[in-house]
């Protein structure tokens, strides 16, 4: 048997809106062709991100009926924490109410003009966020993260040699902390490898320089590594993720991935000081150490979450299916960014649509052609989310976790399909109006007639 089918079945519906293609296009033009500034009810396929996006079991809302929302020391606190120790193994856990929270408690604390962070590819919010506390955010990814079309197992990886050169020029004093996100969500969310991880912890830890993981797809990196690295294929995804944590000293985590839920986060440390001093941050912007910036039941939710998250069946159904999508358009000759990510497929723009030079969008044209054409949501990551420092044009095609069911994918191989026979009919786009910084959310285009 072939078909690895949805270890679920559906309880509660929540019915799509099918649109027409008039209608689409009326939507697009009033949100001014940037897809983030139409609403949620004209997309038929919501392919903008995997964040928060996911559907909830039924343990997970029983979980939240048992919510306790006593203000401190609740019950859900009890369990949540419980949970999180059991699986990453740090002492000191800091409720937030999403990843970023986490990020901005940690980098206000550790981070400072003349210091670096390096990691394999900072995420937005966490190079953000590093910036913002006056720190240095330097990528040290190894070269075939960065080259699409490489088929390799663990394009997440870090170049070991490259850290140490920046670590031994710079002087390890200037490294308050290294950070490996698992996985590569900014590289096209491709896995580290355990041997990697090993590497990175004996080399930073020699300089006596701490290791924090950006945790949030933790568990998709550990299948990979159980279907991908030798020694692993006997290990459950949770014993490969203990053993991944222990090589480190602390996390950040957006509990809208991994955690299965909608809302949520966490920072955890085995440093008692820093966790202390992240304490009095907490409640001075996020709440009281025992909730954060989350109710009882988003607590119950999460804890539920991270258990469900490590289940075998889950994350073989999970990575079969981003692996079918990006496999069936790749086989058609689409080009897509190699091999599939663990929670989404990239297109690439560029080369999908050769005749639309950069500085007309290829990708933003490819997003809004998949949108009028079959009602689908993708996000340009390319130079209208970078600039001229964009690396590729890619459109992502996230998706949400438990969600949508074969057929739906098959109708997105489809659709991307007809659009790539009719490729050359496609027309770039112009700005017309851009906000200072951050443009790719608001801005506004129109096509260009030829
Ligand atoms: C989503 C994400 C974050 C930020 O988490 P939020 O919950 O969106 O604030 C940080 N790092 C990575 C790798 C992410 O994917």
């Amino acid at each position: 048997m072939n078909t690895i089918i949805e270890p679920f079945r559906i309880k509660a519906v929540e019915p799509l809106r099918l649109t027409t293609r008039q209608e689409r296009q009326h939507a697009l033009r009033a949100a001014g062709y940037n897809l983030f500034g139409l609403d949620a009810d004209d997309v038929i396929i919501d392919l903008l991100t995997d964040s928060g996006t996911g559907a909830m079991s039924q343990e997970q809302w029983a979980a939240i009926m048992r919510g306790d929302e006593s203000y401190a020391g609740s019950r859900s606190w009890f369990g949540f924490s419980d949970r999180v120790r059991d699986i990453f193994g740090y002492e000191h856990i800091i409720p937030t109410h999403q990843g970023r929270a986490a990020e901005r408690i940690l980098f206000s604390l550790v981070g400072e003009p003349g210091k670096i962070i390096p990691n394999n590819t900072h995420f937005d919010t966490t190079r953000a966020n590093v910036e913002h506390s006056g720190a240095r955010a330097v990528d040290v990814v190894a070269d075939a993260g960065r080259d699409p079309a490489t088929e390799l197992p663990f394009k997440g990886d870090v170049d070991v040699e490259r850290l140490r050169r920046l670590i031994v020029e710079a002087g390890p004093e200037k490294f308050p902390l290294v950070m490996l996100t698992v996985t590569n969500n900014a590289g096209g969310g491709q896995p580290v490898s355990m041997a990697n991880v090993r590497a990175v912890s004996e080399l930073v830890h020699g300089f006596g320089i701490p290791l924090y993981f950006d945790a949030c797809r933790f568990a998709e990196n550990a299948y990979f590594i159980q279907q991908r690295e030798q020694g692993y294929r006997h290990k459950s995804a949770r014993e490969i993720a203990r053993e991944m944590f222990a090589l480190g000293d602390g996390c950040t985590m957006s509990a809208k991935k991994d955690g299965m839920a909608n809302i949520g986060g966490f920072l955890a440390t085995n440093d008692a000081d820093l966790a202390a001093r992240a304490r009095n941050i907490l409640i001075l912007t996020e709440g009281f150490p025992t909730y954060g910036g989350l109710a009882g039941r988003d607590l119950e939710a999460i804890a539920q979450g991270l258990d469900e998250v490590l289940q075998q069946d889950y994350l073989e159904y999970r990575i079969a299916s981003t692996t079918y999508l990006c496999d069936h358009l790749h086989a058609k000759g689409v080009p897509m960014l190699r091999p599939a990510g663990g929670h989404a497929v990239y297109i690439d723009a560029a080369g999908f649509l050769p005749h639309i030079p950069k500085a007309q969008f290829p990708g933003q044209a490819l997003a809004c052609a998949l949108y009028e054409h079959a009602g689908i949501r993708g996000c340009e990551i390319g130079s209208v989310m970078f600039g001229d420092n964009a690396p590729m044009e890619l459109v992502r095609l996230a998706i949400p976790r438990r969600v949508y069911t074969q057929s739906h994918i098959d109708y997105v191989v489809e659709s991307v399909l007809e659009v790539f026979a009719n490729r050359g009919d496609l027309r770039g786009y112009e700005i017309t109006w851009e906000p200072p910084n951050l443009r790719h959310f608001t801005c506004k285009f129109q096509p260009l007639s030829s």
